[in-house]
Formats: C-alpha cells, sequence, structure tokens
C-alpha cells in the first residue's frame, strides 16, 4: 500500500515538471517569433560626414547658347532663304541685309558689316550662300572679341565700380550678382545705394548686400548719391574692403541734368584713396535700339568701360550687340540670362554667334 502511495506521488511529481517544462518552451517560442519590442530612446543618429568627405558639385551652369531667349536662332530663321539660294546676287544681299536689321543691328551696324562682307567674298572668291554666311559668322566674331573684356582691379585703394544706365535696365540686380560672384572671388565688397531718387532700390539692394555678405552704404530718399559714393569709398577704406559697387540714379526727380549728375558721381569716386576702375553701362537688350541711343548718350558723359547686356533670356533678338560694338566700340563685358545670382555670365563672343546662328 506504501509503494503505491509513493508511485503516485512520484507520477504526479513528474506530470507537474513536464507541463512546468511545456509552457516555458511555449513562451521561449512566443517570443523568437513576435518582432522586437520598438526601443525606448531613440536610435543614435548616423554620424555627421567628416569635413574632408567630398561634396557634392553643383551642376554646370547651361551654356550661353542654351539660356538665350529668343535670341538663339534669330539670324537662322530670318536667313532661311539665304541659305537655299544657290548663287550670290543682288537678291542674297537684300535678304541678309534685311535679317541683319530684322535681329536688331541697326541700319548703319548693318551696312557697315556688309561692306566688309562683300570685300570678304570679292578677295576670297566666294560664290556660294553657305559659305557666304560662315565668313559672316567668322568676322562677327571677330568683331565683338575686340575691347578688353575683363573687369579691372587695380593695386591701391578700393576700387569703384560705377553701374550706370536708365531705370530698369537692370542695374541693382547686376551689381547684386556681381557682388556675389566678386566676394566668392574673396573680395570684400561695399555697395553704394547711389540711385536715392527710386525708392526700392535700397532695400533691393540691401537684400542683395545680406546674400554676399557685403557691407551697404544707404542715404536718404533723394539724398545726394555723390555723396553716398563718398562715404561708401570712405567705409571700404576704414575696413579693409577692395571693391565699392555703386549703384546710380536712372532718372532723377530734381531738375538736376542726370548726365551732370553721373560725372560728379564718377568725379567724387576717383578721389583718393578711391580709384574708378570700371564703369560698366547697363543695357536691357530687349529695348533693342534705343539701347543704342542710351548708350551713346552715357558715352558722351562718362567714360564707359564696359557694358553689361541684361535680358538676353527674354524676348531681345540679341542684334543689339552687334550694334553696340559696330557703333560704339565698347566691349560687351557680361550677360545677364535672368533673375538670379547664376544668371549673370561673361560674354562669350563666340559662343554668342553661334547662338545666333543656330539652326535647331
Ligand atoms: P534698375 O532700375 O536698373 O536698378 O533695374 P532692376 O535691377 O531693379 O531690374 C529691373 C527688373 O529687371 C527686375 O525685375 C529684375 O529682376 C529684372 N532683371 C534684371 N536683370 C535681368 C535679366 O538678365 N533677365 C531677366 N529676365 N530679368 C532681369
Amino acid at each position: 500500500m506504501e509503494s503505491l502511495l509513493l508511485v503516485l506521488i512520484v507520477i504526479a511529481i513528474v506530470l507537474f515538471v513536464g507541463s512546468v517544462a511545456l509552457v516555458v518552451h511555449r513562451r521561449a517560442d512566443r517570443a523568437t517569433l513576435e518582432p522586437p519590442p520598438a526601443p525606448s530612446a531613440p536610435a543614435p543618429s548616423a554620424p555627421a560626414p567628416s569635413p574632408s568627405a567630398p561634396s557634392v558639385s553643383a551642376p554646370p551652369a547651361a551654356s550661353l547658347r542654351d539660356r538665350l531667349g529668343k535670341a538663339r536662332g534669330t539670324l537662322s530663321g530670318f536667313l532661311g532663304s539665304v541659305m537655299a539660294r544657290e548663287a550670290l546676287d543682288q537678291e542674297t544681299w537684300d535678304e541678309l541685309e534685311e535679317a541683319l536689321i530684322r535681329a536688331d543691328v541697326g541700319i548703319s551696324a548693318t551696312t557697315a558689316i556688309l561692306d566688309r562682307l562683300r570685300q570678304s567674298v570679292a578677295s576670297e572668291g566666294i560664290t556660294a550662300a553657305t559659305e557666304l554666311l560662315e565668313v559672316l559668322k567668322t568676322q562677327l566674331k571677330a568683331d565683338l572679341a575686340v575691347g578688353d573684356r575683363d573687369l579691372h582691379h587695380q593695386p591701391g585703394g578700393p576700387n569703384v565700380w560705377l553701374f550706370v544706365g536708365v531705370n530698369g535696365v537692370g542695374k541693382t540686380t547686376t551689381i547684386g550678382k556681381v557682388g556675389k560672384q566678386q566676394a566668392d572671388l574673396g573680395h570684400r565688397i561695399v555697395m553704394a545705394a547711389g540711385d536715392t531718387f527710386r525708392a526700392a532700390a535700397a532695400e533691393q539692394l540691401e537684400a542683395w548686400a545680406e546674400r554676399s555678405g557685403a557691407d551697404l552704404v544707404r542715404g536718404a530718399e533723394g539724398g545726394d548719391p555723390s555723396s553716398i559714393i563718398f562715404d561708401a569709398v570712405q567705409r571700404a577704406a576704414a575696413r579693409g574692403s577692395d571693391l565699392v559697387l555703386a549703384d546710380t540714379a536712372g532718372r532723377l526727380h530734381t531738375k538736376v541734368n542726370l548726365m551732370e549728375e553721373l560725372r560728379k558721381v564718377r568725379r567724387v569716386a576717383d578721389r583718393d584713396p578711391g580709384q574708378v576702375s570700371e564703369v560698366l553701362l547697363v543695357l536691357d537688350a530687349t529695348t533693342g535700339q534705343n539701347g543704342l541711343v542710351q548708350a551713346q548718350q552715357f558715352t558722351a558723359a562718362v567714360e564707359l568701360t564696359g557694358v553689361v547686356l541684361t535680358k538676353l533670356d527674354g524676348s531681345a533678338k540679341g542684334g543689339i550687340a552687334l550694334a553696340i560694338q559696330s557703333t560704339l566700340g565698347i566691349p560687351i563685358k557680361l550677360v545677364g540670362l535672368g533673375e538670379t545670382v547664376d544668371d549673370l555670365v561673361a560674354f562669350d563672343p563666340d559662343e554668342f554667334i553661334d547662338a545666333l546662328f543656330a539652326a535647331d
């Protein structure tokens, strides 16, 4: 009887231990199948890139050819029938003349261009229209390539670059773009808000100055532009800045003559320690031949060192560049192709002429 009781106790113990083992096993199984609980602490952040890691370079700016607005292909559009001709007769010359005038080259520049082309045709014995156009392209590229297209920094006191031109052509915007580009090249810039007659000009320039880390000197609305530029040169000299970019008025509200005012601005800017090393006429390419008249007036008043041709991304036909070069002989140094800082590029005569004649 005692041994029977012992057997029953052993069986009960075995059954109890077995069921406990089964429960533990099941729990262990579930634990491996369930997803791990979300960590309560935030995951450690990815390590910061080391300073020596190569930075992703910006995509290369599109070429002048691709970014010109209506000017691109203007001449090839007008020259379609010239290209189709077999011989060079009077009609060919008439069509060529019309194409140049329609592209905004202007009558006197067109006449000068064609006179020289006739001489080349005679001396080189050219008989085919396609050859004629190649000679014309080469001639126009050579015409535009003359002159000094560099922007100058002279040693010594602060250099002053004056920007002149009528209202709305893009002076203030161009100063902003040039300021950023020159600051990126390592120059220390002071911007002078010399257009005291246009209410928004100083605010506009202030925004650009912030973007390029430049100092800004501004005065009261309607104040004397020369005194602002004088102050800007003093500020540049005192702070070790080497470049003053000076905005000027495009129209005055007073009876003072604009050209007189600009002469005065130039004299003051050139006073020691300042030195004027660029006087850039900003021209809106969309105004066509009007731009040429403006250029002539400004050339007579202040000694221009170069032209900035803006808004070539728009409806401009581009021939104005040839008119400026042919009539005034002033080099085009920069071209505006939009409103952002990257939209100001050095003028490249070859690329420009290829774009005007682009066939696609
Ligand atoms: P300012 O009166 O001569 O100082 O002319 P602004 O700098 O104020 O420019 C007049 C307008 O032309 C502004 O809306 C500019 O954004 C615009 N602008 C300036 N340059 C260019 C350019 O190259 N292309 C285009 N599409 N617009 C431009």
